[in-house]
């Protein structure tokens, strides 16, 4: 199959349609309309063959996975996502791997109400690069760099499931089937948290998705806002198919330096935490108090059920960094 009848056949064919998209797939540009009141939010991800990956995963999961990325930082910034483009990168034009992968893709931005308006095909080492286009209220997107002392700290869902994942695939890790595949599901088919970004807007003072670890990632919020934190990790919320997997202990170290959960982590002003739990409510969102803001730039303090916690216990753990 040539390029052209690639890009119609697997992915103009298969594309959600949105009313605000003028000019879609197969013109030099992508033409949309933007609402009145909106600003754009803008976010781009690359995921590499054997880098984020492994070469021979299922097209289903890495499609999955390359949009949700995506997604979850317009999440962490309280934005609805609208459009996707698609730059791929593929060693050569394998037809039923463009089946999975363009199946999956279409499926998940049916799910998202998202559409596919452009991208860029060619020849080389399997790489997936989307940019994701949303929408965010002016004045209303969810920052890093808004935080204040006092502000308590929150973070969504379970965390350290999909670094266990990891070990599982690498084969330095089992346990039960059931939890096995939970935490596999997790690492290959995340969940952005959509909802519960766009439910914080006027609530968070800052926000921020798990991509690196909970460690690395609050610690952009400290960084920007210019504040510590007080992280209690007795509180930390983990899966019942994590604890099992790897015991307790172990399951707050993967809690607290294991990247890939896409959560999101966000602080909020003590006087807004009734705001905040109405809306967690309303939206049957999980969220869990960790800690609190402090004034002590960039330092983060850990506490274990409100005791000092051995200095040794977390001592090393940081996110995963390229290049480093
Ligand atoms: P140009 O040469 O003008 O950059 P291309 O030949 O690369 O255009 O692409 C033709 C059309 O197909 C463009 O509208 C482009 O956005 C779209 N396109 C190319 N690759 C993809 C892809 N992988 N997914 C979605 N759209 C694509
Ligand atoms: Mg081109």
């Amino acid at each position: 199959m040539k390029e052209f009848a690639i890009i119609d056949h697997f992915f103009k064919s298969r594309s959600h349609q949105r009313k605000d998209v003028v000019i879609g797939i197969g013109d030099d540009c992508a033409v949309t309309d933007i609402p009145d009141g909106q600003s754009l939010a803008i976010t781009t991800d690359t995921l590499v063959g054997d880098v984020h990956f492994f070469k021979d995963a299922n097209p289903a999961a890495i499609a999955h996975k390359a949009v949700a990325v995506n997604l979850s930082d317009l999440a962490s910034m309280g934005a609805e996502p609208a459009w996707l483009s698609l730059s791929l990168s593929l060693p050569n034009a394998d037809e039923e791997w463009l089946e999975t992968f363009s199946q999956s893709l279409a499926e998940i931005t049916d799910y998202y109400a998202v559409q596919l308006i452009g991208g860029d095909t060619v020849q080389g080492p399997l790489s997936i690069t989307i940019t994701a286009h949303g929408f965010v209220p002016q004045g209303q997107a969810l920052t890093r760099s808004g935080a204040k002392p006092g502000h308590l700290v929150y973070v969504t869902g379970t965390l350290g499931d999909a670094g266990a994942g990891l070990d599982i695939m690498r084969g330095k890790l089992s346990t039960s089937k059931t939890s096995e595949d939970f935490l596999v599901k997790r690492l290959h088919y995340p969940t952005a948290r959509l909802l519960a970004g766009t439910a914080l807007r006027r609530i968070a003072s800052a926000c921020v998705d798990v991509s690196d670890g909970l460690l690395s990632d609050l610690g952009h919020i400290l960084e920007s806002s210019q504040c510590g934190a007080t992280i209690d990790i007795g509180k930390l919320p983990l899966s019942v198919a994590l604890k099992e997997a790897v015991g307790h202990d172990d399951a707050i170290r993967y809690a607290l330096d294991s990247g890939d959960d896409y959560e999101l982590i966000f602080t909020v002003p003590e006087e807004l935490k009734g705001n905040l739990d109405i809306a967690l409510a309303n939206f049957n969102i999980k969220a869990t108090c960790i800690g609190q803001l402090t004034g002590a730039n960039s330092k983060l303090e850990m506490k274990r059920d409100g005791e000092p916690c051995d200095e040794a216990f977390f001592a090393a753990k940081k996110g995963f960094e390229h290049f480093s």
